[in-house]
């Protein structure tokens, strides 16, 4: 109950452009007998192994070693670079919002494809620079060619999301390399892989086959999806040192966890086991949607954890009926739902819906 009434603040000067920008918006807390399917999370519980670790790591009237050195190095020794190559970030995120913030200020432009991750455009205005969004393909791709031509002598930061959120389409290596081949030196280029473990095709790239190829390419990665930390907030990149200097320069200094870090260590040690999780939710994925083709849908080639259903403009109405159906998904107005491979017991309900929906979709 509020008992005190505070200020209204209406004389306060903030930045109209802040003032113009919504909170980032979350996917929806999910009632107790509905599946969450909202945020794109790990639907396993986190290993025992990785519990342990976080309940060692109790010090925490202590501040956490704000260089994350021992997970630096151990990520470094796993990709055989040096340490400083490596950086650790509050979930890849904060990253994003670390070399933005580096190489793009008020006037210049940070390129990217959309609809991709919902947090970009936030993250540019509070940069004070401009987002400068190059539609997907029909098939929900990146249009590589027309984001090289949108290049102009303003545009500092250019991210690739691959696999793409929401639409899960990876960019080939090949058209990697033919895009990076026209981008400017000068240009950062952020290839964003928080997806990347659950990519299957071998023609997607890979950021670890191609960082190194590049002077202004910075990989990022997270500890969130595939390895189930979603919640301690862990991320990290690989690229040169001069890149991950200005990101540590623009960082908020120790905002990763003791918790988290050792989380993240525990979680290498566990990879195989976690990365045999991986392996099961991309069965599920691929089940679910082959099952939705043969519904009548047309999804694109996901190879995230999530599907994309084009609902268009019956988009409410369809998260509607998910939701009568126990499904909490991510609805884009206007555009489409973005729905998270999930616990086992979800495929039946989800497929139950879909069916449902699909028959009312013009
Ligand atoms: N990039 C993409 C494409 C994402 O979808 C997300 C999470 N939704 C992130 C980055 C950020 O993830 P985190 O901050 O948890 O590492």
């Amino acid at each position: 109950e509020v008992s005190r009434r505070l200020p209204d603040a209406t004389h306060v000067r903030l930045r109209p452009e802040i003032l113009a920008t919504p909170p980032y918006r979350q996917g929806k807390p999910a009632a107790a007998d509905a599946f969450k399917l909202s945020s794109n999370e790990n639907p396993f519980p986190p290993l025992p192994g990785v519990i342990d670790a976080i309940v060692a790591a109790s010090d925490v009237n202590r501040y956490p070693d704000a260089a994350a050195t021992a997970l630096r190095q151990r990520l470094a020794a796993e990709h055989g670079v040096d340490e400083n190559e490596i950086h650790v970030g509050a979930g890849s995120v904060a990253l994003l919002s670390q070399f933005i913030q580096a190489a793009a200020g008020p006037g210049d432009e940070v390129l990217y494809s959309w609809r991709s991750f919902e947090a970009y455009p936030g993250l540019v205005t509070v940069a004070g620079a401009t987002s400068v969004q190059v539609p997907n393909t029909p098939d929900g791709e990146h249009d590589l060619d027309a984001m090289a031509a949108a290049i102009t002598d303003r545009t500092r930061v250019l991210i690739v999301c691959t696999p793409n959120n929401p639409t899960g389409t990876t960019v080939s290596a090949d058209d990697f390399d033919a895009f990076m081949a026209r981008v400017p030196e000068s240009v950062l280029v952020l290839l964003d892989e928080a997806y990347v473990e659950f990519v299957r095709d071998d023609a997607a790239v890979n950021g670890l086959d191609v960082v190194g190829r590049y002077a202004n390419l910075v990989i990022l990665r997270t500890f969130s999806k595939a390895y189930g930390l979603a919640g301690l907030r862990v991320g990290w990149a690989i690229g040169p040192v001069r890149l991950l200097d200005a990101a540590r320069a623009s960082a908020i200094p120790l905002s990763v966890t003791g918790t988290a870090q050792a989380a993240a260590i525990a979680s290498l040690d566990s990879a195989d086991e976690l990365l045999e999780r991986v392996e099961q939710l991309v069965v599920r994925r691929e089940h679910v949607v082959s099952a939705l083709r043969a519904q009548g849908w047309s999804v694109p080639d996901t190879q995230a954890n999530f599907v994309w259903l084009p609902t268009g403009d019956q988009t409410d109405a369809a998260a509607a009926a998910l939701a009568e159906h126990g499904i909490v998904s991510r609805p884009f107005a206007g555009s489409g739902i973005r729905i998270s491979i999930g616990e086992p017991e979800s495929v039946d309900k989800l497929l139950a819906a879909t069916d449902g929906i699909v028959k009312t979709l013009p």
